[in-house]
């Protein structure tokens, strides 16, 4: 069927290449009428008390709108940027340019459904059809052998089902032209006008990366890491880290907005892999793209459950409340150096490693039993790469009320000296133990009182004294 006229809304796949969204209106349509939409519910409190964008993440997210007009514009098009609720605006905007149909991307998580839910009831009442495609998982969910409502809720016969019997689609390429008419684009809105403070937001030179938001910048660090930097060929080595750039691929915070294709990242692990290496390394990052899906196909499958304090098994767990003690946690200020440096270089910079999220992860919820979705919920606040089903799967995960049955408590203490054994990464957040001797850094309330004069830290009043004994709640 040829249109005449289509809308595209463009959501968490702010991109040209590996758009079957947009593939699929320029093959309808002759004439398109790109959108995409600041929708004030992205911007309220959670029921957790937290902003649902923090200022990094809108800023990012600006940055890639921004990016998107300007590649549209590159092909003689232009990006419609509208703030308000998606089904107000989508109708309007298809009856302002008299559109046959909107075209968007579906996506699993409950709120984004309920949203697609809307938009499509609001649409129909105007006649009009909402065509949506699914554009952001390595293999498709028509391709799986066993349809999602079926899937494994354990992972490892899952992907090995799914690398026994299929493989990710190519990638679509991205289109030489997107014919649109003249457009009424107005501004992106500011951080201010999403009712954030305006003041610039800086950069910590701690930060592992600078996360510029966007199609162009998501390429080039794929490009960087892949081919300028060579990290691939020890990627399985170094992927535990927590210092630095090139330890782990930082391209979390692109695919979360959609800039970036996981099956283009897929392409290119292939391409290298012909063209300079195959090994457990080049193997190893589809694998964790394998697990991204995995948790988009479990929302998929459970959907509203993930959110339930027992989570998708119902698990019966007592979670306290204290509000002093999550204060302490989310500001970095447990007294156990190694979660605090984690939160606060979560805070000063909206990434963190992932071994960092498993263990803050898991002394929140295993160590202090805190009810876990607040911390689930911090993040979705904080980080930049937040993504509903990656975030809430893995801390469930970790909290035991996800998708493994086994205890998945991480010693912290263990974790500390094994990934951090000089101390470096965590007195880089900690500047106030910098110049303690390695065997005190993770355990400063080792110290003596002579120790701690000797050294310059007092406990408890230059670094906080720990608030759980971690020797104790292991037992
Ligand atoms: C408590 C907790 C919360 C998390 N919240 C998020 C989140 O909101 N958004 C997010 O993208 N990731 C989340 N992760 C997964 C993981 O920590 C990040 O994807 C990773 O640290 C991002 O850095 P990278 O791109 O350098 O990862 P790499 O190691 O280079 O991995 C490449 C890509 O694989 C995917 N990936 C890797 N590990 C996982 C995983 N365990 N689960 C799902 N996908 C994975 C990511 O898309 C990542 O970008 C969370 C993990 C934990 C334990």
């Amino acid at each position: 069927m040829t249109e005449d006229t289509a809308v595209v809304w463009f959501r968490s796949d702010l991109r040209l290449h590996d758009n079957a969204t947009l593939t699929r209106a320029l093959e309808s349509a002759t004439r398109i009428v790109p959108v995409f939409v600041f929708d004030p519910d992205a911007f309220a409190t959670t029921t957790f008390g937290f902003p649902k964008t923090g200022r990094r993440r809108a800023q990012f997210l600006r940055e890639s709108v921004q990016a998107l007009r300007a590649t549209l514009r590159g092909l003689d098009s232009e990006l419609v940027v509208r703030y308000g609720r998606p089904s107000t605006v989508l109708p309007a905007v298809a009856s302002e340019y008299d559109a046959d149909a909107v075209y968007s991307q579906t996506l699993p998580a409950p709120e984004e459904r309920h949203v697609e839910t809307a938009v499509r009831t609001a649409l129909r009442d105007q006649g009009r059809a909402l065509q949506t495609a699914w554009t952001h998982t390595l293999y498709h969910p028509a391709d799986l052998p066993t349809p999602v409502q079926n899937i494994d809720d354990t992972f490892t016969p899952w992907r090995q089902d799914v690398e026994a019997t299929i493989e990710p689609r190519e990638p679509l390429p991205s289109p030489n032209k997107v014919p649109s008419s003249t457009l009424d684009v107005s501004e992106i809105p500011t951080l201010a006008a999403l009712g954030f403070d305006d003041a610039p937001l800086g950069r910590d030179q701690r930060a592992v990366y600078a996360f510029d938001g966007g199609e162009t910048a998501g390429l080039d660090r794929l490009a960087e890491y892949v081919w300028d930097r060579d990290c691939l060929r020890e990627y399985k080595e170094t992927r535990n880290g927590l210092l630095g750039a090139d330890y782990s691929s930082k391209l979390s915070p692109w695919l979360a907005h959609g800039c970036l294709s996981p099956r283009q990242i897929y392409a290119e692990i292939d391409r290298y892999e012909r063209e300079r290496v195959e090994n457990d390394s080049t193997y190893w990052l589809g694998f964790e793209l394998a697990w991204r899906d995995f948790f988009q196909f479990q929302f998929a499958k459970h959907g509203a459950a993930f959110f339930r304090p027992g989570g998708i098994r119902d698990r019966d767990v007592e979670w306290h409340t204290d509000e002093d003690a999550f204060s302490r946690w989310a500001n970095g200020q447990t007294g156990v150096p190694f979660v605090d440096a984690n939160m606060r270089e979560l805070n000063a910079t909206g990434y963190m490693s992932n071994r960092g999220r498993q263990n803050v992860a898991s002394f929140l919820a295993n160590d202090r039993r805190l009810d876990w979705r607040t911390g689930a919920s911090y993040f979705e606040s904080r980080l930049i790469d937040y993504d509903v089903c990656s975030n809430w799967g893995n801390w469930a995960y970790v909290a035991g009320t996800g998708n493994d049955s086994r205890d998945k408590r991480f010693d912290v203490l263990w974790q500390a000296h094994r990934y951090d054994p000089a101390g470096e990464y965590v007195t880089q957040w900690l500047p106030e133990l910098d110049g303690l001797p390695p065997e005190y850094v993770h355990e400063p309330w080792r110290m003596d009182t002579q120790t701690q004069r000797t050294h310059g830290v007092e406990l408890g009043s230059d670094y906080p004294r720990p608030m759980v004994a971690l020797e104790d709640a292991s037992e």
